[in-house]
């Protein structure tokens, strides 16, 4: 990244962490929490949706696995048994067989009724925020902008997480607020959207927790103005430039730098060389328009240590261009 425009010389520092000079402190405390906030929240989505994905099975076969056996209806082990056979026949992508092609209505009609109360089992393992879950679970159902699409491009991939992403947003329910109000809400929004779409859950906790987060965890009273409520809409859409190609968890050692000029009151940000180039940015290829780079500052020559600049980087309408691994 090369020099920045005027609104970019914007540190992330509050006021009461600088020394005596004024000069910013580092606060590696913080930037521990932020990387274990990634790790976190990458080890969820999996969890979650692994976790998610194996219940139904494990309800449906303590459920009615025997009862099925004995109206001589298939059972659920050889349906998936039938279908795994389906899938191994395959050389392509493209199911052909009448298994992989049921009717979920059909299946659900030949499962037949579970033997417990499903609205009372949903409320004991949904834990909190019961309504909210239910409102959230109804629009991944019914609207069909929640469809899986498969076989999609990487552009169509990232413009639907996207899409699904506003909807949400649209309908208010997710709020980088919650982190005070209701920090629950924020798990149970991120264990939700993983089932659904795994790229749209990215997008969302980079969005509302890693850049959001910052803003409302490092930004003063300015940058809540400004960002908050853009956040929360999707009018700002951000992007937490943390990792380096040379520098994954050993987030301390990177190398991009953030150069105060106190002539002009600018921050000067660069990439110095290669591996300190930023990787892995969710958003950062398109849909962002601000990011906050993780850097060295230096201030009259002197290391600060890493602090996060508020940099813009694309103008206000969310676009895609084509990407190429070479752009
Ligand atoms: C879907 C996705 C989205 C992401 N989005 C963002 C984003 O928006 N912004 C951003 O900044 N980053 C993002 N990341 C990057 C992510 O945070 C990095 O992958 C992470 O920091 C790890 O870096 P790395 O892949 O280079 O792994 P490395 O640091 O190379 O680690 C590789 C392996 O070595 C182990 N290891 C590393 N250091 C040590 C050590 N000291 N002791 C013991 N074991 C160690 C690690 O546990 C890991 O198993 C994203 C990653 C993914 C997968």
């Amino acid at each position: 990244m090369e020099k920045t425009g005027n609104e970019a010389r914007d540190p992330l520092t509050k006021t009461g962490d600088c020394d005596d000079g004024g000069n910013p402190r580092v606060n590696y405390g913080l930037l521990t929490f932020l990387k274990a906030c990634i790790l976190s929240v990458s080890a969820m989505f999996f969890t979650a949706v692994n976790a998610v994905r194996g219940l139904p099975r494990a309800l449906t076969k303590f459920a009615v696995g025997k009862a099925f056996h004995s109206q001589g209806i298939r059972s659920s082990s050889e349906i998936l048994k039938s279908r795994s056979q389906c899938q191994s026949s395959e050389s392509t992508r493209h199911f052909s067989c009448s298994a992989a092609r049921m009717d979920p209505q059909k299946l659900r009609d030949e499962w037949g009724k579970p033997s417990f109360d499903v609205p009372q089992m949903t409320h004991l393992l949904d834990h909190d925020n019961q309504e909210k879950r239910s409102k959230f679970r109804k629009i991944f159902s019914e609207d069909p902008l929640m469809t899986p699409k498969y076989n999609i491009s990487l552009d169509e991939e990232r413009d639907l997480a996207l899409a699904r992403l506003k909807k949400l947003c649209d309908q208010g329910f997710i709020s980088v607020l919650d982190f005070r109000n209701n920090p629950l809400w924020i798990f149970a929004a991120h264990e939700l959207a993983a089932v659904v779409d795994a790229a749209m859950a990215t997008k969302m906790t980079v969005q509302f927790n890693l850049f959001g987060g910052t803003v409302l965890k490092l930004g003063t009273e300015r940058h809540h103005d400004k960002l908050l409520k853009g956040i929360d809409t999707l009018q700002d859409v951000g992007c937490f430039g943390l990792t380096e190609l040379g520098y994954g968890n050993n987030a301390v050692q990177m190398e991009t730098t953030a150069i105060y000029d106190k002539e002009t009151k600018e921050f000067i940000v660069n990439t110095p060389n290669p591996l300190a180039q930023k990787y892995w940015i969710t958003n950062g290829a398109c849909h962002a328009h601000h990011i906050i780079v993780f850097s060295q500052l230096y201030i009259d020559g002197v290391n600060q240590g890493i602090h996060g600049v508020l940099v813009p980087i694309r103008d206000e309408k969310p676009q895609c261009d084509a990407w190429s691994p070479d752009s």
